[in-house]
C-alpha cells in the first residue's frame, strides 16, 4: 500500500481549504497528500456566508456581497450598514470546482474513499470527520434553506435579512434568514437553536412555504436548490490522535455557527507551521469568545423567549463593532459596547 506524507480525512470545506492552501504555497511539490473523501460526487450543497474581515483564497467563488443588513422582531426592525466589511456568500459548488481543478494538476495529491486503502502509519493526519453519534440532547443550530426564483423582480438585492423573528418560536429560538442574490432570486432559510430531539421544529418545508407566502408575500416561485444542516453549538468530542480541522477542529463560533473564515485562518496556521505542526500548540479561537459564547448559549437555553429582544439589542451597537465581534476580531471597546447592551441580571445568572 502506498505511503503518504500527509493525509486529510474528509474533503469538505476544511479538508479542501487546507489542501488548497498547501498547494498554492508550494508545500506539496516534494510531498505527497492523500485526501480521504467518501462522497460520490461534488455538487453545490452549502452556501457559506460571512463578513469579510480579511482576504481569503476564494474571492472568485463569491456569488454576492452586501453592505446592508437587517433584523426584524414583532416589535421593531433595524438596519445596519458597513462599507468596510461586506457580507459575502460563497457557492460551495464553485468552491469544490475551483479547488479540485487545482489539486488535479499535482500528481502528488490523490483521492481515496477510505483510510484503509493507504498506509498512513507514518503520515501526519488532519481529520475533519466525526464518527461519534451526534449528541441530540445538546444545543444545535439546525436549518433548511431554499433558493427560490420568482417571475417578477421583488427582492431588494442590496439588503439581506440576518434574522426575522416574526415566526412561531415554539419554546425555542426560531428565525428566518434571507439572502437576496438578485431581484428575483433569494436563499430563504428557516433556522432553529434547539436540541435535535424535538421533531416539532423540523417541518422545514411547511415553515418555508408559510413564511414565503405570508411574510414575504410571494405567491409564485420555483425552488432551484435546497440545503439542510445542523451545526453543533458545542465542541464535539473526538477520540483520535489526529490534528482535527473544521467543525471537529473546534472552528465553529459557538454562538453563531460561523465557521468558514475560521477554517481559512486555521489552514493558514497549519501551512505556516507545517514543518513542526505535530508539536505546535493547537490552533484555537480566542478564549474570550469561547467564554462569552458559553454564557450566551446558557442564556439561549434558559431564556429562549428573551432571545429576539437580546439579538435586537446587539444590533444597537455600531455596525463595524457588531461585525468584528461576530467575526472574532473585536477589540475591548467593541466588547464593552456589546456587553452593556445585554440584560445584566439574565447574563449574571447564567455566569454563576
Ligand atoms: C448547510 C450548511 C450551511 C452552512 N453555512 C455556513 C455559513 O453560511 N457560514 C459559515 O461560516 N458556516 C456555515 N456552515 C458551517 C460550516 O462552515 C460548514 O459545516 C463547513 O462545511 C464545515 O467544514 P468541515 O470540513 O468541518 O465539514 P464538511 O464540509 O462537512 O466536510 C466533511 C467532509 O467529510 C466527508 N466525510 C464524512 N464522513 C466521511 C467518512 N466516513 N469517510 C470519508 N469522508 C467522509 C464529507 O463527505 C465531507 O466532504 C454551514 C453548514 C452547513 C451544514
Amino acid at each position: 500500500m502506498k505511503e503518504f506524507d500527509y493525509v486529510i480525512i474528509g474533503g469538505g470545506c476544511a479538508g479542501l481549504s487546507l489542501a488548497y492552501e498547501l498547494e498554492i504555497n508550494d508545500k506539496l511539490k516534494n510531498k505527497s497528500l492523500a485526501i480521504i473523501e467518501n462522497r460520490e460526487k461534488y455538487e453545490r450543497d452549502k452556501t457559506w456566508s460571512f463578513w469579510k474581515v480579511f482576504d481569503h483564497n476564494f474571492q472568485d467563488c463569491v456569488i454576492k456581497n452586501w453592505n446592508n443588513f437587517t433584523i426584524n422582531t414583532p416589535d421593531a426592525s433595524r438596519e445596519l450598514k458597513s462599507e468596510k466589511f461586506p457580507y459575502q456568500s460563497i457557492d460551495s459548488g464553485k468552491f469544490y470546482n475551483k479547488v479540485n481543478a487545482k489539486l488535479k494538476s499535482n500528481k502528488n495529491i490523490n483521492f481515496f474513499k477510505t483510510l484503509n486503502e493507504i498506509n498512513s502509519s507514518n503520515s501526519i493526519i488532519f481529520n475533519s470527520i466525526n464518527e461519534t453519534p451526534p449528541d441530540k440532547s445538546k444545543l444545535w443550530q439546525h436549518f433548511q434553506g431554499i433558493e427560490i426564483e420568482t417571475k417578477k423582480n421583488i427582492f431588494d438585492e442590496e439588503i439581506f435579512n440576518l434574522m426575522d423573528f416574526n415566526c412561531d418560536q415554539k419554546d425555542a429560538v426560531h428565525f428566518f434568514y434571507t439572502l437576496p442574490f438578485s431581484k428575483n432570486k433569494a436563499l430563504v432559510e428557516t433556522t432553529w437553536l434547539s436540541n435535535l430531539e424535538n421533531n416539532a421544529y423540523k417541518d422545514y418545508d411547511i415553515q418555508l412555504e408559510n413564511y414565503i407566502k405570508n411574510n414575504l408575500r410571494i405567491k409564485e416561485y420555483k425552488i432551484n436548490y435546497t440545503e439542510k444542516g445542523a451545526i453543533p453549538l458545542f465542541y464535539p468530542s473526538t477520540n483520535n490522535n489526529f490534528i482535527n480541522i473544521g467543525t471537529v477542529g473546534e472552528m465553529t463560533r459557538l454562538s453563531t455557527g460561523y465557521t468558514f473564515l475560521n477554517i481559512q485562518e486555521h489552514s493558514k496556521y497549519i501551512r505556516e507551521n507545517l514543518e513542526n505542526i505535530s508539536d505546535k500548540e493547537k490552533f484555537k479561537l480566542n478564549n474570550k469568545y469561547i467564554f462569552l459564547d458559553k454564557i450566551f448559549l446558557k442564556v439561549v437555553k434558559n431564556n429562549p423567549e428573551k432571545m429576539p429582544s437580546i439579538f435586537f439589542n446587539l444590533f444597537k451597537v455600531k455596525a463595524d463593532a457588531f461585525i468584528r465581534f461576530m467575526s472574532n476580531k473585536s477589540n475591548l471597546v467593541d466588547d464593552l459596547s456589546i456587553v452593556i447592551k445585554m440584560p445584566k441580571f439574565t447574563f449574571l445568572k447564567a455566569l454563576f
